[in-house]
């Protein structure tokens, strides 16, 4: 994403990938504007939130009038480097690993998983869904240069490990769905995604902060 140039606070910064998935959709609706509380409803966050978002990136709601779509999708398009297709590894390809093979991220995102790594001598040498899964072994001589992001779906165990190697390569980014707390220097962007802790919540709050119909 550029938005260092651009300077966006990086709680807005998250929220763009959500703005542009909904925007998309309207654009292909033949939708030409949108107005705040129209956004709010689909992406679930509140109107004055959206304005002062949508201020950062330079576009100013009008009265009455809401905001031009084609405006705000090229805006996003750039920001978020769509017309570029990142490429992504993949280490772990158990049944989530596998899952995320599957699921066709470039039909959504232009992000596309490229290379899929693996200790498991049954898997490695096979592809799944066009993608080659090599041995861990590869790990630095197919990434290094070539791919930013990566994808753990590996077991806790040797999470960190593995991306102390993912660092080395030169991976700027980590998106960890293990349950391990990794460490990574500074300059390393690290978001964990705990499914089993996110549904844990989900349960925690229906039961606790029941909410009205
Ligand atoms: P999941 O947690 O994705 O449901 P699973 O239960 O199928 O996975 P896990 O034991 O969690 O299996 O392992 C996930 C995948 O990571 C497996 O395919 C396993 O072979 C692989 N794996 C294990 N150790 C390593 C390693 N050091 N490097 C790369 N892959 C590994």
């Amino acid at each position: 994403m550029n938005t260092e140039q651009l300077k966006i606070p990086q709680a807005t910064a998250k929220r763009l990938p959500l703005y542009y998935r909904f925007l998309k959709n309207l654009h292909s609706s033949g939708k030409q504007r949108v107005s705040s509380a129209e956004l709010s409803e689909a992406v679930k966050v509140d109107s004055a939130t959206i304005r002062r978002d949508f201020s950062y990136f330079g576009a100013l709601g009008k009265k009455g009038y809401g905001y031009n779509v084609n405006y705000l999708l090229s805006f996003f398009r750039k920001t978020l480097d769509q017309d570029e297709v990142t490429k992504v590894a993949l280490i772990g390809v158990g049944n989530l690993g596998t899952a995320f093979l599957n699921y066709n991220f470039i039909k959504n995102n232009n992000t596309k998983i490229e290379f899929a790594f693996d200790v498991e001598k049954a898997k490695v040498g096979t592809n799944v869904r066009e993608v080659p899964i090599y041995h861990l072994d590869d790990l630095e001589d197919k990434i290094t240069g070539e791919i930013s992001v990566a994808i753990l779906t590996v077991p806790a165990s040797v999470a960190q490990q593995i991306t102390d190697r993912l660092v080395k390569s030169g991976i700027k980014g980590i998106l960890n769905f293990t349950p391990a707390r990794i460490n990574v220097p500074d300059h390393i962007r690290i978001h964990h995604i705990d499914l089993a802790v996110e549904l844990q919540s989900l349960i925690y709050f229906l039961k606790n902060y029941p909410q009205e119909p």
